[in-house]
């Protein structure tokens, strides 16, 4: 069925009668030309694009919960592409190219929303360093203004201007970037890559890789062996997990990064807002919750859930630029665990398995990027070369010295 405004008006006179599950629950095949590991955002959209660009529909996703219980549908749903460096700005603006048509493309409501984002600055430095940023994007075509303290109050009036510790001076706008809700990305991409044949294979966890010859052959899974042609690792958090099973040490570590909603309000702030002198983010949802984050954990940790220190630290950043924030109740509060590389950038390449394809190391970021990781993925696997955007990306990086550190902060997972 495809959805339109029509077919629901119609449906709602017909009882919803022609309601169909969004996708099948197929039994796993003996073998598959390619079977993706993780059916998460980037897992979801790699099978998706195999199928609609490259042709390949023999295809399984393999999944060891249910779809988007990963990081996809725990993330604080920011949409961007205002990065620094030349190996991360075209990936990211790839992706930010791909949000801005993909509801038509797969015919989801993912609630795209292209509110802004505005990062603070708070100190001299830190402006000249986000004009520095600014002028890269717009050299690289992406859209970036930077707004004096004026500009920001028109857009967020409630932010605290009186605070002499952390004085608000100006911030970083992008205003094609956004939010998008998180988990019907995952159902879009699963409805499109079930619509073209691809099996999306729940609570089938992968316990093992087969390698022949240095060739992978198929994985060992809770559920029988299944042989594949080539096999994808799309896991984020267990990234290290699986490269294990291949025999591959990784320049990953796993971390907790919580998130949090607070009790619905009427609208108060229309744009996502980060903080510049400590680390958090805010933006409203479509419900009313406001949506925030901040710091990972510190620790090494494959454990959904995090530590009250994190939490306090989270709402006195949240408090430094937003006090009323203080009288609010908080709703829900979870952990995702994320795949953090040495230099805070993400890993699309192939392993020293024939066969055996990595994507990961999505440290805080790999939402905004699931259209092009799963682009860029799929074209890897497909033709078995780079995309061009996402040519940097490379796994061997850290051997060689070519890192793209954005943050500047080296090789510390907590500080990217
Ligand atoms: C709290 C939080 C806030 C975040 N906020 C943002 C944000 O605002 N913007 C942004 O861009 N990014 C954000 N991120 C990061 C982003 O969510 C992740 O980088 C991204 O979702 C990771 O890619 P994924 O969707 O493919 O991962 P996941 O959704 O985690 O998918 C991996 C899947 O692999 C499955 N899996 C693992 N092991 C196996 C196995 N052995 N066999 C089979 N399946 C397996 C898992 O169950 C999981 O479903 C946030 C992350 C967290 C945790």
């Amino acid at each position: 069925m495809r959805y339109s405004a029509l077919a629901l008006l119609a449906e709602a006179f017909r009882g919803n009668a022609a309601r169909e599950p969004v996708w099948r629950e197929p039994e796993p095949k003996p073998a598959y030309d390619v079977v993706i590991v993780g059916g998460g955002g980037g897992g979801l959209a790699t099978a998706y694009y195999l199928a609609k660009v490259h042709g390949l529909a023999n295809v399984a996703v393999l999944e060891k919960g249910w779809l988007g219980s990963g990081n996809i549908g725990r993330n604080t749903t920011i949409i961007r592409s205002n990065y620094l460096l030349p190996g991360n700005i075209p990936f990211y603006e790839w992706s930010m190219k791909l949000w801005e048509g993909l509801e038509q493309d797969f015919n989801y409501n993912a609630m795209v929303s292209q509110r802004g984002v505005l990062n603070l600055y708070h100190s001299d430095a830190q402006r000249d360093a986000y004009a520095r940023r600014g002028n890269a994007m717009r050299l690289h075509g992406v859209d970036a203004e930077l707004l004096d303290r004026d500009g920001v109050r028109a857009l967020a009036p409630f932010l605290d201007f009186e605070n002499g510790r952390f004085p608000i001076r100006g911030g970083l706008l992008q205003r094609r970037g956004g939010t998008a809700r998180h988990d019907a990305v995952a159902w879009g991409f699963a409805r499109g890559a079930d619509r073209r044949g691809v099996d999306l294979i729940q609570n089938c966890e992968v316990t093992g890789i087969r390698i022949e010859a240095g060739r992978v052959k198929g994985v060992e899974t809770s559920r029988g062996f299944i042989g594949a042609g080539k096999v994808g690792l799309a896991v984020a958090g267990s990234t290290t997990k699986l490269a294990d099973m291949a025999g591959l040490r990784l320049p990953i570590e796993s971390h907790v990064l919580q998130a949090f909603v607070s009790e619905g309000l009427k609208p108060a702030i229309d744009c996502v807002v980060t903080f510049g002198s400590g680390h958090f983010y805010i933006s409203q949802s479509d419900k009313g919750g406001l949506v925030f984050g901040g710091d990972l954990d510190g620790y090494n940790s494959y454990a959904q859930r995090g530590n009250l220190p994190t939490i306090e630290d989270v709402m006195e950043c949240g408090m430094a630029i937003w006090p009323g924030l203080g009288r609010l109740r908080v709703l829900r509060h979870w952990g995702g665990v994320m795949d953090m590389t040495m230099d805070g950038s993400p890993i699309i390449d192939r392993t020293p398995v024939e066969g055996l394809y990595l994507n990961a190391g999505w440290c805080y970021g790999g939402f905004k990027a699931t259209p092009a990781s799963g682009w860029c993925f799929a074209h890897l696997i497909g033709r078995d070369e780079p995309h061009p955007a996402a040519a940097a990306l490379r796994l061997d990086r850290f051997a060689t010295g070519h890192v793209i550190d954005e943050r500047g902060a080296g090789a510390q997972p907590n500080l990217q």
